[in-house]
């Protein structure tokens, strides 16, 4: 199919061409004997006008129907600045109708109002969109710097099995039976972790990977069960050494695709971050930080305040600018609720700063000079408000944390120019799984712990901090990463103090912790979550905007019906039959 030009390249200086075009039918417009078409290709919309003399020929031509157009530009009289090529269009002389089009079952526009389900089914048609279009180009080109950037930094793309060993991380795993070994069966890789560190064992010191991860999590909004990592891991490096490359590469993808020189890139414990913003994964476009004010209230008469006190708890407030009008009761209540029962907090205090004093939930039972304190620690004017919380520290935390994030959306606080960067380091090496009853691996288990706290790994795992790290944007999560163990008899203790018996972890990494005895190189990494990067860039909040065929919120395919039921014959070669039970009808 002979073209000359792309549809959205066409400017004024063009006028006086013949060109030819290719595309789809946008929209036509009759007017008495003159047809309109916009035509449609990747690159955008090109007006074409069909005069008496061949509007004949497009009589029957209909919304994304093929055109192949020759004819001349022209200056159009009626300039439309909405879109690029506004100032011309084409007078069509030779048209061929390429192939039609029954309707579209959804409306093909920028702003669609077709529901997303059907969107789904027909997603090569949604795909057709131009925002669709153009988050596709935009996450190729991330891979573009990508790749580029990593190859200049000396890193080696390999590609690592897709059929892998089951080595739980924490989700559960996708398995394929094996048809040649009935009973066995091969899982989809949760992330390359264990090939990657291999490839450090095998000497290739910077590798990466654009990879295709699988988790069988439980449904949630933002997660789709395969997603993609930028995957990252060097050799003979500190964690300075792994931040000077990510940073190295998000300031190339922001400065190519935004036009924006990143500022520096802040950096914050987990336990300090935790105090600060009762979050690990904090939006810093505005303040409004967490304080401790416990020690203003260490002689206090406040009866509930001594006790959260006495039983190790503390009292952390926010204070927010000129709110202090926009919290009726009926609001606080409601914000109460949303406190209690997400963040399991059972009371929130507030002050609010009126006519130079403080009233509000707690303004009676504290003394004057107790307010007096609180007026000075946070510089209150009129129209101020402070929310408390008195709990045990943790929950006091997350709980303003989410607090704050709520009223800074609520009340716009958040400069949405901005992109604010942070690394969260030190986090705990473990947490505890209630369901699992036991200490679990808060990163992974080849996650290196504290040279200092290697002694506490039996002793106080809670207190035992880890040398994983995390890189937030502006209140996401853009990655996860670690040094990593290299020493073997410390792989086995961290598989010891998560509960594994020394047999189990044989079963599960055998073949991993024996690679560990031939010379391991100390080494690092991190998994860029592609999807998630690719969102901020896009502006957009639905994971489904930056991925070409994504599955629903309930893990379904709409558009193949997926997952879905295989004959007999198919599962008696797998050696596979399903249990009745489970058996649903379809
Ligand atoms: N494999 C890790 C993850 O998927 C990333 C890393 O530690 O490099 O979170």
């Amino acid at each position: 199919m002979k073209r000359t030009d792309h549809n959205g390249t066409l400017r004024k200086e063009d006028a006086g061409r013949t060109v030819t075009l290719v595309g789809w039918v946008a929209k036509r417009r009759n007017f008495g004997s003159l047809v309109f078409i916009d035509l449609r290709d990747r690159s955008g919309i090109c007006q074409i006008v069909f005069d008496e003399t061949i509007s004949e020929a497009v009589k029957d031509v209909r919304s994304e129907y093929i055109l192949q157009v020759t004819g001349e530009v022209q200056i159009r009289k009626d300039p439309n600045p909405k879109i690029p090529t506004g100032e011309i269009e084409v007078l069509a002389k030779e048209v061929n109708i390429v192939n039609t089009a029954e309707t579209s079952p959804i409306t093909i526009a920028d702003d669609t109002d077709t529901s997303e389900d059907v969107r789904l089914k027909y997603r090569y048609l949604d795909l057709r969109r131009k925002p669709l279009q153009d988050n596709l180009i935009l996450r190729h080109k991330i891979q573009m710097i990508a790749r580029r950037v990593l190859d200049e930094e000396g890193f080696v793309e390999v590609s690592t099995p897709i059929l892998a060993r089951s080595t739980p991380e924490g989700a559960r795993d996708y398995l394929v039976p094996s048809r040649i070994y009935n009973g066995r069966f091969w899982a989809l890789p949760q992330s390359p972790q264990i090939y990657k560190q291999l490839l450090m064992i095998a000497g290739m010191e910077r590798y990466f990977q654009i990879a295709r991860c699988f988790r069988d999590e439980d449904l949630r909004a933002d997660r789709q069960p395969e997603f993609t990592q930028i995957d990252i891991e060097m050799s003979f490096v500190e964690e300075d050494d792994v931040f000077a490359v990510v940073e190295k590469l998000m300031r190339a993808i922001f400065s190519e695709l935004k036009n924006i020189e990143l500022p520096a890139f802040e950096r914050l414990t987990w336990e300090e971050c935790m105090k600060r913003y009762g979050s690990d994964k904090p939006d810093l476009r505005f303040g409004n930080q967490i304080t401790d004010i416990t020690s203003l209230f260490e002689h206090t008469e406040f009866q509930v305040f001594r006790s959260v006190m006495e039983s190790g708890g503390e009292i952390d407030a926010v204070h927010f600018a000129g709110l202090a009008d926009q919290y009726s009761r009926k609001t606080l209540d409601k914000l109460q609720e949303f406190l209690k029962a997400g963040f399991k907090a059972k009371a929130l205090a507030y002050l609010k700063m009126e006519n130079g004093a403080l009233s509000g939930s707690i303004a009676k039972p504290l003394s004057d000079s107790e307010k007096a304190a609180v007026i000075e620690k946070f510089g209150m004017q009129d129209n101020d408000i402070v929310f408390v919380i008195a709990d045990k520290p943790a929950i006091a935390r997350t709980a303003l944390g989410a607090l704050r994030v709520r009223v800074a959306h609520e009340h716009n606080l958040i400069d949405h120019s901005q992109y604010r960067f942070l690394w969260v380091t030190d986090f705990p090496m473990f947490e505890y799984s209630e369901e699992e009853n036991r200490w679990v691996a808060a990163h992974h288990p080849f996650t290196a712990p504290k040279a200092e706290d290697v002694d506490k790994l039996f002793t106080d795992p809670e207190h035992c901090s880890s040398r994983a790290y995390d890189l937030v944007l502006n209140g996401y999560e853009l990655l996860s990463g670690s040094i990593r163990i290299h020493d073997q008899d410390l792989q086995e203790k961290v598989f010891e103090a998560i509960g594994l018996t020394m047999e189990q972890a044989k079963e599960k990494f055998g073949f991993f912790l024996e690679a560990f005895r031939y010379g391991t190189p100390p080494h690092g990494g991190v998994g860029i979550g592609l999807e998630r990067l690719t969102m901020v860039l896009a502006d957009t909040e639905n994971i489904r905007d930056v991925v070409a065929f994504p599955t629903t919120n309930s893990s379904l395919d709409l558009m193949s019906e997926s997952p879905n039921y295989v004959d007999d014959a198919q599962l008696d070669v797998l050696g596979i039959q399903v249990r009745d039970d489970k058996k649903k009808q379809s």
